[in-house]
């Protein structure tokens, strides 16, 4: 099958079926994965070599690269601010990165997701330490298959700490979903498509390594007991990313920037 084959097939999901003991009943996802399963993480960091810091994060079909410049003095000086840094994420989806190409350039889809990037990533970072001073966020989706800021925020958080930049944390973001009425985790395309029953919700939430919570987006609708427990989900699936987060870092040690 042909990854646009694969990718247009119709997810008619709410294949309910029993578990083995017949009193739950269970959601079957189109790539055959657990409720709580990510899809295959790998990361990587000094992947561009003239940036202060840089990092590949990819999650299933979805890529990203992050390059970090700076801090730096912040041109042009009207926008400096003398209390504290500033920190400036530009997220871009290339037009490649979808089977559908995408109009370069960006987009008011762009200039939301570069913003709620920032708002994730500053509370780690001690922008006071930077008066007047910009560091630069550069995040490219080579390859989107859902999850896309996600992936985004994952590889910007290990690009910052490549370039030395001081954080309290790395920060760490996945996607909880409700598809219909069973909560998953990292959905991909196919499942952020699902028609049936009450169709897909979307959670992208940012965690502190410590489990403080530093982004949440909802796009669909769902309980509040059921929120609760999407955020439980996505806070344990970051422990599992924090872990590759943090090895791509120790396996630069030594390396060349
Ligand atoms: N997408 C697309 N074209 C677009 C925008 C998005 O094909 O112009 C796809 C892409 O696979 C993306 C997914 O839709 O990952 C979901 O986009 P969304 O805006 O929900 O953000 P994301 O889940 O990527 O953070």
């Amino acid at each position: 099958m042909t990854k646009k084959e694969k990718s247009s097939s119709n997810f008619d999901g709410a294949i309910l079926k029993k578990s083995p003991n017949q009193t739950s009943s269970i959601f079957e996802r189109p790539d055959g994965r657990k409720n709580t399963e990510l899809r295959p993480v790998w990361a990587k960091v000094g992947v561009v070599p003239n940036a202060d810091g840089s990092a590949i994060y990819a999650s299933g079909d979805t890529i990203a690269i992050a390059a970090v410049y700076g801090p730096k003095q912040m041109h042009p000086q009207h926008s400096q601010n003398p209390e504290k840094g500033t920190l400036r994420c530009t997220y871009l989806m290339n037009s490649f990165s979808v089977n559908e190409r995408i109009k370069p350039g960006p987009n008011r889809r762009s200039m939301e997701i570069s913003k709620i990037t920032e708002w994730a990533l500053e509370p780690v970072l001690m922008l006071k330490d930077f008066p007047s001073q910009v560091i630069d966020v550069h995040i490219n989706i080579i390859q989107a298959d859902a999850g896309t800021r996600c992936a985004g925020i994952n590889a910007a958080s290990m690009a910052l700490a490549h370039a030395g930049v001081p954080m309290k944390s790395l920060v760490t973001s996945v996607s909880a979903g409700k598809l219909d009425k069973t909560l998953v985790i990292d959905l991909n395309k196919e499942e952020e498509d699902f028609e049936k029953g009450e169709g897909p919700t979307d959670i992208p939430l940012s965690f502190t390594a410590d489990g403080k919570l530093t982004h949440i987006q909802l796009d669909g609708k769902i309980s509040p007991a059921q929120l609760k427990e999407a955020v439980e989900m996505a806070k344990e699936s970051c422990k599992e990313i924090l872990k590759v987060q943090i090895e791509a870092l120790k396996n630069s040690v030594g390396d060349e920037k």
